[in-house]
């Protein structure tokens, strides 16, 4: 019933892929790739795609592999995160990424997610996620195609942005410390950006390629620049999104430490941050800078049991822990 007007197809190879993505009457496309974000989200909106393009069976968008020149990670986008985390590549490079897979959800939803569906995740709300039934009970918002938001009550369809639902990955601030590039293939050829550009600042969509557009790698220049590590904020430690994620990559800049931040959970898209810890006299107004500008630079709402307050202080908590606990 879901899917009754939506073409359904698996191609076995990228060059099949390639072939049908040329042509200009696919309609519109939807990438499947393990599903465990996408069909519960094509459940509640009731909106489906023309074409409905399965991934499992395409080989060489899976695996973890190194550059022939040796400087470069290539992660396929269909590899599972549980995979991720066992990969000798990876945990020989960049171990701290399988370590943060392994903070994903639940070993069965690893199983099956993958790490382009991560970055690729669609913004999360209290009132979007939710069954058919509890939408109907207060209508639908801006996200779900109704004329308002219940978080915000006083946003319209020109705020910016119109909808406040929040970036959620865990994989995404590791990956932009690592300064991870994408390269997106569709109809007209193929590009590469940097995996920071791929994020607005709409809850509507967070990530967004253009039509027909699929990614088919990630790729992470070697050696990292800087140590990187992560903490999460969340009640369980399973199953739940982060309430708050901090990701912390320090690297030296003329013999200055130099603090690279990306959070996520607490706003539309990763935010970017830079502190400088030399330009403080003390420690003391070092963490009180990091708290103010910290608290400046989100706007989370009260989506899950922590109050937003309580996040925004505890990016300064949690970097602290993260940059003295090493
Ligand atoms: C109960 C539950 C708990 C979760 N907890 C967490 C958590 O703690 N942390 C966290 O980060 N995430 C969490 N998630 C989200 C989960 O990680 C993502 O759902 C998963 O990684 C998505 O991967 P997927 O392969 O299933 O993507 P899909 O659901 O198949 O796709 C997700 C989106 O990515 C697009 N997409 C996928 N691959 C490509 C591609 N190659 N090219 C273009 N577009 C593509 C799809 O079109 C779709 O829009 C949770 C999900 C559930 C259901
Ligand atoms: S923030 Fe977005 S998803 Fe949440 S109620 Fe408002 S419009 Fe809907």
């Amino acid at each position: 019933m879901l899917l009754e007007n939506t073409c359904v197809w698996r191609p076995q190879s990228l060059a099949e892929l390639r072939a049908r993505l040329k042509q200009s009457s696919t309609g519109t496309i939807q990438f499947l790739a393990g599903g465990t974000d996408l069909v519960p989200a094509l459940k509640r909106q009731g909106r489906v795609p023309e074409l409905l393009v399965a991934l499992s069976q395409i080989r060489e968008l899976a695996g973890v592999k190194m550059s022939p020149t040796k400087d470069r990670l290539l992660i396929g986008p269909l590899t599972k995160l549980a995979q991720l985390s066992r990969e000798p590549l990876i945990q020989q490079h960049f171990a701290v990424l399988g370590q943060v897979a392994g903070l994903v959800a639940s070993p069965q939803i690893r199983n099956q997610a993958t790490v382009g569906g991560n970055i690729m995740v669609d913004n999360r709300c209290k009132y979007y996620n939710q069954s058919e039934v509890d939408r109907h009970s207060h209508g639908g918002c801006f996200k779900a195609g109704g004329a308002v938001c219940h978080l915000i009550p006083n946003a319209t369809r020109t705020s910016a942005p119109v909808c406040r639902a929040r970036f959620v990955s865990d994989l995404a601030p590791v990956l932009i410390l690592a300064h991870c590039e994408l390269v997106i293939e569709g109809p007209q050829g193929e590009r590469r950006i940097a995996l920071k550009d791929l994020y607005h600042n709409e809850g509507l969509y967070g990530a967004r390629l253009n039509a027909g557009e699929i990614l088919t790698r990630l790729e992470i220049p070697l050696p990292l620049v800087g140590k990187i590590r992560y903490e999460k904020l969340r009640i369980r430690q399973a199953i739940d999104f982060p309430s708050l994620g901090v990701a912390l990559s320090v690297r030296d800049e003329g013999g200055s430490e130099v603090l690279d931040v990306c959070l996520t959970g607490v706003d539309t898209r990763p935010v970017s941050l830079t502190f400088r810890p030399s330009q403080f006299a003390t420690r003391d107004d070092f963490w009180q800078n990091v708290a103010q500008v910290s608290k400046k630079s989100v706007v989370p709402l009260k989506q899950d049991f922590f109050p937003p307050q309580y996040k925004r202080e505890m990016i300064a908590v949690l970097l602290k822990r993260l940059w003295e606990g090493n």
